[in-house]
């Protein structure tokens, strides 16, 4: 590395820091970089590197991550399916449906099958206040965590800067989210930052044994494995929650279940809690729904709608993810393919440039006149899917809408077109009406069926209509880098907000915020923001450290 490329990556680092001075915001000031000038010239080569790394992750040696086979890859595709619940008062919730996990367990646990509860386990330091399928794996799963940090220098950084300060010092938080590598990086982050964590599963397929392991092994009560049973998923959470002598004030959720046993089981809990923080579709909606009953009892932050995590999960991540569930699940060539993309919206606009960038001939439809001029002003042709459905060699979903694509428009199209949803659930390509008696279906591989009409025709649909990318593709630990920060400022913010500035509702990160989330990943790009100067400042009426956009601003 010449220095000159080391001075480009602490010029950004800078950058960051400049941002989130004299800021008035408790999180931000936590948060905020504490290396001097000074400090940045005395810096040793050690130090350099380290900065540079928080820059350029890439510098340091990354693994690549396979799938240790086919079968894992599917088991970790699943979703929990309705069949099979038992008749507990409520059931697992969709959130494996909307928010994301990316990698599956990777250790081989066949060879195992006794269930975690029946295990007696200790950590190195002879705790066994845990239950993670092998403990012994916990080598292996922080190769996992390293690797995951090297894309998530956001979060890195900000342990660096906020540990002196330790702006969670007294923070009890429980939380339930996918318990991944990317995961692991966010509990760490506030551990560093001060909090005692304890934490469980969302979703009973999506855990990192290895991980869980790791994370149990460094001292974080962890209550998860990879194939957990209902009952198991409930008895992870409580055992999350009720242990004797501890007692959570925040809680992090992913789905609304962890709140909603606390709610149901600990509600003396939310006398003492200072917030929920929730991250999925699912889960918000419940706050809503909670605070709209005005049993809401403690302040919640809406993460999932932050303006940062919203452009990354659904306009830059279906972007790629586009290419790469196609690609994994029908290794279609896209050069000079003819596509529909259904909705143009911010998953539609995603895939659309990616698939125009492939040389594929793109068109859309649309309902809304805004987003119709929008697509034709970025050359696609806008039109109804009963003119072209019979030319198509790709027909892709993303309009959270039902019966996009329909069983008449179905019977009409080509032999070998291939049919896939990257929107709302499974409701937009009617699959159900293709079930029936005269259609064949055969599964040519994971995620990937043809049905046969009588006539020979074949029709190539993938995951049975549910998101393509959540089915059949990865999510890139910088996606969910985006989300972990977030969490992370949003715990920071409600656990040091003084009193009155929340009450018991449901709250947007604040715009400061969610621009300093970005403002934290842009030395990865080594990307320089120009300041702006105090007489610009006035002339647009702005705090020259944020926030720079209204409320109302759409990006
Ligand atoms: P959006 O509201 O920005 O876009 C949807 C677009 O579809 C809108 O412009 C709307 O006018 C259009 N539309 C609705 N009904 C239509 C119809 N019958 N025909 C043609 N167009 C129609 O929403 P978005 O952010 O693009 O999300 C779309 C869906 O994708 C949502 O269900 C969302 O939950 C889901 N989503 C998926 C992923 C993923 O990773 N696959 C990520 C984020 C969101």
């Amino acid at each position: 590395m010449t220095d000159a490329v080391v001075d480009g990556k602490l010029e950004a680092v800078k950058q960051a820091t400049k941002y989130v001075k004299e800021t008035e915001n408790v999180a931000e000031k936590y948060s905020a970089m504490t290396v001097s000038k000074n400090s940045d010239m005395n810096m040793n080569v050690g130090e350099l590197q380290s900065a540079a790394f928080t820059a350029v992750p890439s510098l340091k040696p990354i693994k690549k991550i396979q799938f240790a086979n086919a079968e894992d890859k599917q088991e970790f595709q699943k979703y929990p399916t309705k069949a099979g619940r038992r008749s507990l008062s409520r059931s697992i919730s969709q959130s494996s449906t909307d928010s994301y996990s990316s990698a599956a367990s990777y250790s081989d646990s066949s060879d195992d099958e006794t269930s975690p509860r029946d295990k007696a386990q200790a950590n190195s330091k002879g705790s066994s206040d845990f239950c993670v399928k092998n403990i012994k794996q916990a080598e292996f799963g922080r190769r996992e965590i390293e690797i995951a940090e090297q894309d998530m220098s956001a979060l890195i950084s900000l342990r660096k800067r906020a540990q002196a300060e330790k702006p969670l010092a007294g923070a009890k938080i429980v939380g339930c989210t996918h318990i991944t590598a990317q995961t692991a990086v966010l509990i760490e982050t506030l551990v560093a930052l001060g909090a005692q964590c304890r934490w469980t599963a969302c979703n009973i397929y999506s855990t990192q044994n290895e991980v869980a392991a790791a994370l149990a092994e460094t001292g974080v009560p962890v209550f998860a494995w990879k194939g957990e049973s209902e009952d198991d998923f409930w008895w992870c959470i409580d055992r999350c929650v009720n242990k004797e002598g501890w007692q959570a004030n925040m809680i992090l959720d992913d789905g609304g279940d962890l709140t909603h046993w606390v709610y149901k089981k600990y509600p003396s809990v939310f006398k003492k809690a200072q917030g929920i923080v929730e991250e999925s579709v699912t889960g918000v909606h419940r706050l809503y729904q909670l605070s709209k009953a005005g049993k809401l009892c403690v302040p919640a932050m809406n993460v999932n709608d932050s303006v940062t995590k919203q452009k990354f999960d659904n306009l830059y991540c279906c972007r790629e993810s586009i290419l790469d569930g196609l690609k994994r699940t029908t290794d279609v060539m896209f050069g000079g393919k003819q596509v529909v993309v259904c909705g143009y919206g911010e998953v539609g606009k995603g895939c659309c440039s990616a698939l125009k960038a492939m040389g594929a001939i793109v068109c859309i439809t649309e309902i809304d006149p805004i987003c119709a001029l929008q697509g034709c002003m970025d050359g696609f042709r806008v039109v109804k899917l009963n003119e072209v459905i019979r030319q198509m060699d790709i027909v892709i979903t993303c309009t959270g809408n039902k019966n996009v694509v329909t069983r008449d428009q179905l019977d009409r199209i080509k032999n070998g077109c291939i049919v896939c949803n990257m929107g709302h659930s499974n409701t937009e390509i009617d699959v159900a009406s293709l079930r029936s008696p005269e259609l064949t279906w055969e599964r040519v591989r994971s995620q990937v069926d043809h049905v046969i009409w009588p006539d020979g025709k074949r029709v190539i649909l993938l995951a049975e209509g549910r998101l393509l990318n959540l089915s059949c593709s990865t999510v890139p630990t910088f996606v969910l880098s985006i989300t972990a920060t977030t969490q992370a400022l949003a715990l920071i913010e409600l656990f040091n907000a003084p009193e009155g500035r929340y009450k018991q509702d449901v709250y947007l990160l604040p715009k400061k915020m969610d621009e300093y989330v970005a403002s934290l990943h842009m030395p990865n790009f080594d990307a320089h923001l120009t300041e702006l100067s105090e007489e610009q400042a006035k002339y647009m009426g702005l705090n020259k450290n944020g926030p720079f956009k209204p409320n109302y601003y759409r990006y």
